[in-house]
């Protein structure tokens, strides 16, 4: 019997998933799932985060060394940083573009957008905000009424939803100073950036200069060290594949849990949570789509050629599907790079050194989204964006994704700050919240297919991509 290939049993596992979620919250079992179902999921996530926070130390370290010098190594450096910061520009763009054209605020009922626009009027007085636009509805004798109604709900909505300690992590990444982002980067302690997922920038850093350091000291020295590094970055790699055995199995749980989470002991719940949020979902996930099965290979076709678009997609399957289950692109670094390396051919020193950069700081799917939710906020509150805090969105959120840890929901987080920069309420991320399991889930496939495009750019320039077309063909 043929072997299904791993993408289709981790879309078969995911399909399951969602059926089974679905029936469970129609029979009233989810409590079950959530309980005896869902960990296993958990337990998928854990096991490859366990090897992703080791393997990019380890994998920059071996990149760092396999290059070789460090003239080459500084020419790789800047070419991966403009490469990941055109796409990232790029993605912003098409958010942009679409949801000024779509206008998905607009589309949603008058009556909750004046709601909205009063609720963001009695912010704005609070937080002593000049309100630039004409529209003044909180002293506008006519809805005197209703914005009493909402002064009091919107008091009783913020004590029941929990941004607080969504804002606190957004505090806590905010800069208190011009130079703090770069002061947060070098680290006084490398074992607590180990610990820590969300220090992955110093993870880099830290191994970027060991890397460099080993490559000035004589060859004698460096060699037992080189050897080990490689070595241990095999290992890392076996667990994965260990791991991903049992992948279908894992995803199956995962995708169980948290749609059970969403229905709970009502499946007419899924569909609820879309009312309203819909047209904003779709603008999103048509963005993120064009991204995924347009702009890339447009880049891939530009700038590697030899690489078809079935054969792309083939072959880096595996790597999105698990991207889509587990809303995790630092999950996912491990079978990144080994769908890379096997599948598109490129050589391990471009790999093993821009792919764990990219999942960190190229998260394509992540400031579009920014840009798009941004938007969209402003729109649902009748508030017209200027063309330049429109191009402050572009910065801001190029910047948080830059910030963003690989994990789900950091994007949400981080578009606090976005949502800050350009004078926007930030706890309007709570209106966004109920959706954005889902989006997160397609917006970690772009920035995974994001790092893997410029990886094979990057690799195809310095001719260390080593694909033969032949190769595709086969099964
Ligand atoms: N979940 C995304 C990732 O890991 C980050 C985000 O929340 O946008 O790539």
């Amino acid at each position: 019997m043929k072997k299904i290939a791993l993408h289709w049993q981790i879309i078969i596992g995911l399909i399951f998933g969602i059926i089974w979620a679905l029936l469970s919250s129609k029979l009233g079992w989810s409590q079950f799932t959530i309980d005896w179902i869902a960990p296993f999921g958990t337990i998928f996530i854990n096991l490859l985060k366990l090897i992703a926070v080791p393997l990019v130390l380890f994998s920059i370290i071996n990149g760092v060394t396999g290059i070789g010098d460090p003239g080459s190594l500084g020419r790789m450096g800047a070419k991966t940083l403009i490469a990941y910061l055109f796409t990232t520009i790029l993605a912003v763009g098409l958010g942009l573009l679409l949801v000024n054209v779509i206008k998905p605020g607009e589309l949603i009922d008058q009556q909750s957008r004046i709601d909205n626009r009063i609720s963001y009027e009695l912010w704005a007085e609070s937080e002593n905000l000049q309100i630039k636009d004409g529209i003044n509805y909180l002293h506008d004798p006519e809805f005197k009424e209703r914005a009493l109604e909402i002064t009091n709900l919107s008091k009783a909505e913020l004590s029941s939803v929990d941004v607080d300690e969504k804002m606190l992590e957004a505090e806590n990444a905010k800069s208190s100073g011009p130079l703090k982002p770069l002061v947060d980067i070098i680290p006084d302690n490398i074992f607590k950036s180990l610990a820590d997922n969300g220090l992955m920038l110093q993870v880099i850093f830290f191994a970027l200069f060991f890397g460099i350091a080993l490559l000035f000291i004589p060859n004698e020295k460096s060699e037992p060290v080189t050897k080990f590094v490689d070595g241990v970055m095999e290992v890392f790699l076996k667990m994965v594949e260990l791991i991903m055995r049992a992948a279908p199995f894992f995803v199956f749980a995962l995708l169980a849990g948290v749609v059970s989470r969403m229905a709970g002991d009502d499946v007419n719940k899924v569909l609820e949570i879309f009312k309203g949020l819909s047209w904003y979902s779709l603008t999103v996930a048509i963005a993120l789509f064009l991204m995924i099965l347009v702009v890339y290979p447009l880049l891939m076709r530009l700038f590697v050629r030899i690489i078809s678009y079935s054969a792309f997609f083939k072959a880096i399957g595996p790597a999105q599907t698990l991207g889509f289950s587990t809303s995790s692109s630092a999950a996912t670094l491990p079978v990144t790079l080994e769908c890379v390396e096997e599948n598109l051919k490129v050589d391990k020193k471009i790999t093993s050194f821009v792919l764990p950069i990219g999942a960190t700081v190229n998260m394509d799917g992540t400031c579009l989204y920014q840009a798009v939710a941004v938007v969209f906020l402003a729109q649902l509150h009748m508030i017209d964006l200027t063309l330049g805090q429109q191009l402050t969105i572009v910065l801001t959120a190029t910047l948080a994704s830059i910030g963003s840890a690989a994990v789900p929901s950091a994007g949400l987080v981080m578009l606090i700050i976005v949502l800050q920069s350009v004078g926007l309420n930030p706890a309007w991320i709570a209106i966004i919240l109920p959706v954005d399991r889902i989006l997160d889930m397609i917006r970690t496939v772009v920035n995974v297919t994001g790092d893997v495009t410029v990886c094979s750019i990057i690799a195809k320039d310095e001719d260390m991509l080593h694909y033969e077309k032949e190769e595709a063909v086969k099964p």
